[in-house]
């Protein structure tokens, strides 16, 4: 059994909780309004400062998670000293198979 922490939704800010996946690497939520997705912490600190509408967008793509997917937001390390953080993160739909859960 993992331990599980509670945080606010780093997307929709309802309440929330998470264990870590990927040594820490990798926070693996589960929202009551969001559902399941996975953020990495660099993309859990530039989604604290992205527009509204960024943080809306991931949490709508994570509700239409398909079936044994989960969404996955990171960031492009191709997108190094991008000015704008929120062009820089992804959310991909990642079969489970391919995850640490
Ligand atoms: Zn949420």
């Amino acid at each position: 059994m993992r331990d599980t922490a509670n945080q606010d939704c780093p997307l929709c800010s309802s309440a929330a909780e998470f264990y870590c996946v990927d040594a820490g690497n990798v926070k693996y939520f589960k929202c009551s309004n969001c559902s399941y997705f996975q953020v990495s912490r660099r993309a859990e600190n530039y989604l604290k400062t992205a527009p509204e509408r960024i943080r809306n967008s991931f949490s709508e793509r994570a509700k239409q998670t398909p079936d044994d997917h989960l969404l996955v937001i990171s960031v492009e390390s191709s997108a190094k000293g991008t000015q704008y953080v929120s062009e820089a993160m992804s959310g991909k739909f990642v079969p489970k198979s391919e995850l640490e859960l």
